[in-house]
């Protein structure tokens, strides 16, 4: 049963209307997430050594006061294991698709330096920006299957080497909040199940269907696969725990990722045929991407309509 509702946005973009609309509806929790791409983990380390910027930080923090949680989802990578650490340790970096140690993505999955390292840096993240929900989200790079070739992690499938990532930050996690879970991520390369990794305790399943077509219900025959990745990752991880990252209100990708924002056109009906689907296979928490409906998005098309996702009749 979905007990959590959720949205993600920008951490510029927690304005005083979607404070209003979290506090008078039935989302009870929002994940910050710094823009993607290039250097993405600078923005993450600006926002866990500054805070959230201006009225946001304010914002954020009355949310939290009336119980709203909040949680980040970042994509880590270069924070939990510096590209720097390269020039004497090319190990800790995958074997590309070319034979080459390279340090352009990710990691070796399979050196243990490499993953107490990202371990302790988990831990000194997690630290500075703990979640009042006790999810964590420190996620591999934003790409696809790029993943390391090496020997050992030939072994592994894109999956395995992902959860193998994932254990290690969460044992890192641990030791910052004693009730910290961190998520796999199965998103991209990451969807089918592990099969040689098995989680340990306090890995949740994040779920993020970007494969799927945005235009019909995940009921619909076109996402079949992604249907079957819902119910067979639930299966695998546990649905109660486990949390859906949806996009159905992702207004970044319907501007193509390009400001000025476009006006956010959703289809109510999709949304409604989708949690219930998500429902129906015993997830416990939805959220989904938000993005590019702050100030900016009001200045041009005023309040942005959620399309019935935020009931506010609770
Ligand atoms: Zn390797």
């Amino acid at each position: 049963m979905i007990r959590h509702k959720g949205v993600v946005v920008h951490p510029d973009e927690i304005t005083q209307t979607w404070k209003n609309v979290i506090l008078g509806s039935d989302i009870d929790f929002i994940g910050v997430h710094p823009v993607g791409g290039e250097g993405s983990h600078t923005r993450v380390r600006d926002i866990a050594e500054n805070g959230l910027p201006g009225e946001c930080a304010d914002n954020a923090r009355e949310l939290v006061k009336h119980g709203v949680g909040l949680e980040y989802e970042l994509h880590v990578m270069s924070l939990l294991l510096p590209r720097s650490l390269f020039a004497e340790h090319p190990e800790y970096f995958r074997l590309d698709e070319n034979g080459n140690r390279n340090a352009d993505y990710n990691c070796c999955a399979s050196d243990a330096d490499a993953l107490e390292i990202i371990s302790r840096n988990a831990c000194e993240l997690a630290k500075k920006l703990p979640s009042t929900t006790h999810r964590y989200c420190f996620w591999l790079d934003d790409v696809r299957d790029k993943c390391c070739h090496c020997p050992e992690c030939s072994r592994l499938s894109v999956s395995d080497q992902a959860l193998a990532v994932y254990n290690a930050v969460q044992r890192g996690i641990r030791r910052a909040d004693s009730l910290g879970r961190q998520s796999y991520l199965a998103y991209c390369g990451a969807v089918e199940l592990p099969e040689h990794v098995t989680p340990e305790e306090g890995v949740y399943l994040e779920y993020a269907p970007f494969d799927r077509d945005f235009r019909k219900p995940m009921s619909d025959p076109a996402n079949a696969a992604s249907a079957r990745s819902a119910r067979e990752l639930a299966a695998f991880f546990g649905a109660d725990e486990s949390k859906v990252l949806e996009y159905w209100l992702d207004n970044s990708m319907f501007s193509g990722w390009k400001k000025p924002p476009k006006r956010l056109d959703v289809d109510p009906e999709l949304i409604k045929r989708d949690l219930e689907f998500y429902d129906s296979l015993g997830y416990g928490a939805v959220t989904t991407f938000a993005c590019y409906l702050g100030a900016d998005y009001e200045e041009l098309w005023g309040a942005p309509d959620l399309g019935g996702y935020a009931v506010f009749d609770k």
